[in-house]
């Protein structure tokens, strides 16, 4: 048992197959058992929870520069993210019980796919006004916990794309490749969108400039900061050096 542990903690793979069993067993729980029906929803929740957690988990595997105490807290954070989602159905219900958030006739909000992408763009275009790397990796947290669940969701009801209506509810094959493939694809897209300049870091250029009698040098160097995938500051420096004659 502890092997497994192990390989779920250390292997993308191992946790990748394990959120597919994890997602197969939730399904099955809450679809086929004689469960009561309240506790179904609490199964079906945790499933989503459980999604959210591995899929943050693969994330951060894919992300180098991670203290082990700040994966943990936002692979928990993703986790209760993924879980909470589903609150906004006793929003809707103006009640806390189970029946009544369950016996909703229209979808409710946090559940609009495009209004996430919209709402994780504009995150995303503030994290870049304002330089703002925390908004920038809040913004992939969201999008991995709200994107998964909204997949394993449209299983049943599609994908809802507001104001456009809703897809057709997706195959059972392409939620489970999908959910699979999200903390893969994500990491490719925080490093595409990732901030490329910070204001405490403001580029200098520099020209040294060196003249004798026979010639003009001179060293142009540019100095600058990368960041990396969780906004550290990696130094970054190009030269350009020339020459002129000046025999004539
Ligand atoms: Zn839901």
């Amino acid at each position: 048992m502890l092997w497994i542990v192990r390989a779920v903690c250390t292997s993308k793979i191992a946790a990748t197959l394990c959120m597919g069993v994890v997602a197969f067993l939730g399904d099955h729980i809450v679809e086929r058992s004689a469960l009561p029906e309240d506790m179904r929803a609490v199964v079906d929740n945790m499933t989503h929870g459980a999604i959210g957690l591995l899929s943050w988990h693969i994330v951060t595997a894919h992300l180098r520069d991670l203290s082990l105490s700040m994966r943990v807290c936002e692979v928990l954070f993703c986790g209760l993210i993924a879980s909470a989602v589903d609150l906004d159905h006793f929003a809707a219900a103006r009640s806390f019980r189970i029946q009544d958030a369950r016996q909703l006739s229209s979808r409710s909000p946090m559940h609009c796919t495009s209004v996430t992408l919209a709402v994780s763009g504009l995150m995303l275009l503030l994290a870049h006004v304002f330089q703002w790397p925390s908004l920038h990796h809040f913004t992939w947290i969201l999008v991995a916990a709200v994107v998964g669940h909204h997949l394993r969701d449209a299983t049943r009801r599609g994908l809802w794309l507001c104001p456009f209506g809703s897809s057709p509810p997706i195959p059972y094959t392409g939620y489970m490749v999908g959910c699979m493939l999200l903390p893969h694809v994500v990491p490719s897209l925080m490093q595409w969108t990732q901030l490329t300049h910070h204001p405490a870091t403001s580029p200098s250029v520099e020209l040294v400039v060196s003249v004798t009698e026979e010639s003009l040098t001179g060293l142009v160097q540019f100095q600058a900061n990368e960041l990396s995938s969780r906004g550290r500051q990696k130094p970054c420096v190009w030269k350009m050096g020339f020459r002129f004659s000046l025999q004539q």
